[in-house]
């Protein structure tokens, strides 16, 4: 097996002050203090609206207000919405309690006020690690990177992720283990990435089934919490290739649900790169306790036994979408390890459509 790293690399990480633990959210006060804030304003869904007054609650008198508005894709018209609480109140600090959706919501207002951020992740999506921003507007999804979007601050409390249902754990966590995959075989790779990427895959596989088994259970929770933070770290630090671009691809244009379809596709796009990354195949091999060979069908394998999606015709996709859901995907240049090719990635498409066991070159 090929385990050696490739040193020939850039490294960069910007600030972050991250704290890891079940119970850790009884510190939120004490972060914000550290921020130097006390007018903050707590966000959340509407569905996470409670948790959010339990945050408040703990802030006290340095809580100014509660916007449980986020919603998914962080629409523009949201952005517009807390910034008018924002000024209202003369907040300065943005504590977002929740998933990817909510944190998004944080650094569309971040972007345009520069505030500062204090997240508190409740799924394993990773937006809290990372300064990658996106708002829809006019139907269509903008994405950029900035590190006024960075938060400052996160909290990562496996005791919140317990109510997280085991169907969304699953699949959250996958598309967690799906950031750390492509980093493994980024074109701007460095050896502190890629041996966070390889831990990450070990600890999400090794937590994954354990929460989906008992999902009340904190240890098995924070196992995989930790590796969806680790993936989160190597989002940040590299950048992804097809598999991203085609979830993108699937979400953006099709609507297709995020974490169910990064899922489906995974076990695919690995397979489709194998015959290309002999050292990265080896690397997930090893966290994965399987031969290079089988990598691909274990990570679906993974996603079957413990009830997630295999296909994408389960997810509602139509087969005739197939063609031009390639075209799409083909459209745009960006580095992958096999070159990407619209023929292929549609015979690619097929096989997840219909859950075909993934069939590494
Ligand atoms: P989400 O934030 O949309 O949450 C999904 C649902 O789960 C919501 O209704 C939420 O209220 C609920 N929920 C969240 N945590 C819960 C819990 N512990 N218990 C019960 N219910 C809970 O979903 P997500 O998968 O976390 O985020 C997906 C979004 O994040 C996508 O739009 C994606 O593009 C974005 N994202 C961005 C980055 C980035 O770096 N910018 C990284 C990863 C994901």
């Amino acid at each position: 097996m090929d385990l050696q790293p490739s040193l020939d690399f850039v490294y960069q990480s910007l600030p972050h002050h991250v704290l890891f633990g079940a119970g850790k959210l009884a510190e939120v006060k004490s972060q914000v203090e550290r921020v130097g804030s006390r007018r903050a304003m707590v966000l959340s869904t509407p569905g996470q609206e409670e948790l959010a007054r339990r945050v408040a609650g703990l802030l006290g008198e340095w809580c100014v207000a509660i916007h449980p508005h986020a919603i998914q894709h962080v629409p523009y018209e949201t952005v517009k919405a807390a910034m008018k609480d924002v000024h209202q109140h003369n907040v300065d600090l943005l504590v977002a309690v929740g998933g990817g959706s909510t944190v998004g919501l944080a650094k569309g207002v971040a972007l345009e006020t520069k505030l500062p951020i204090l997240a508190i992740p409740t799924t394993y999506a990773g937006s809290e690690m990372t300064h990658i921003w996106g708002i829809s507007k006019d139907g269509h999804k903008t994405t950029g990177r900035d590190s006024v979007v960075k938060p400052a601050c996160v909290i990562y409390d496996p005791e919140l992720i317990v109510s997280l249902p085991p169907a969304m754990s699953l699949t959250s966590g996958v598309n967690a283990m799906a950031h750390a995959v492509e980093a493994l075989y980024a074109q701007n790779q460095s050896p502190i990435a890629s041996m966070m990427a390889e831990e990450s895959i070990r600890q999400l596989a090794l937590g994954l089934p354990r929460v989906v088994a008992q999902p009340g259970d904190v240890e098995a929770r924070a196992t995989s919490m930790y590796g969806a933070w680790l993936a989160a770290c190597v989002l940040d630090m590299v950048g992804m290739a097809l598999h991203h671009k085609l979830c993108h691809t699937l979400g953006g244009s099709f609507g297709m649900p995020h974490a169910e379809t990064h899922t489906v596709i995974l076990p695919y796009a690995i397979a489709y790169n194998a015959s290309s990354i002999g050292n990265a195949l080896s690397r997930m091999a090893r966290a994965l306790g399987c031969e290079p060979m089988q990598v691909a069908s274990t990570v679906q394998e993974l996603s079957r036994q413990n009830g997630g999606p295999t296909s994408l015709r389960e997810l509602g996709f139509e087969e005739k979408n197939l063609q031009r859901a390639s075209e799409l995907a083909a459209q745009k240049s960006y580095p992958n390890p096999r070159p990407v090719v619209q023929e292929d990635i549609l015979f690619l498409l097929q096989q997840a459509w219909s859950g075909a066991l993934p069939q590494q070159a």
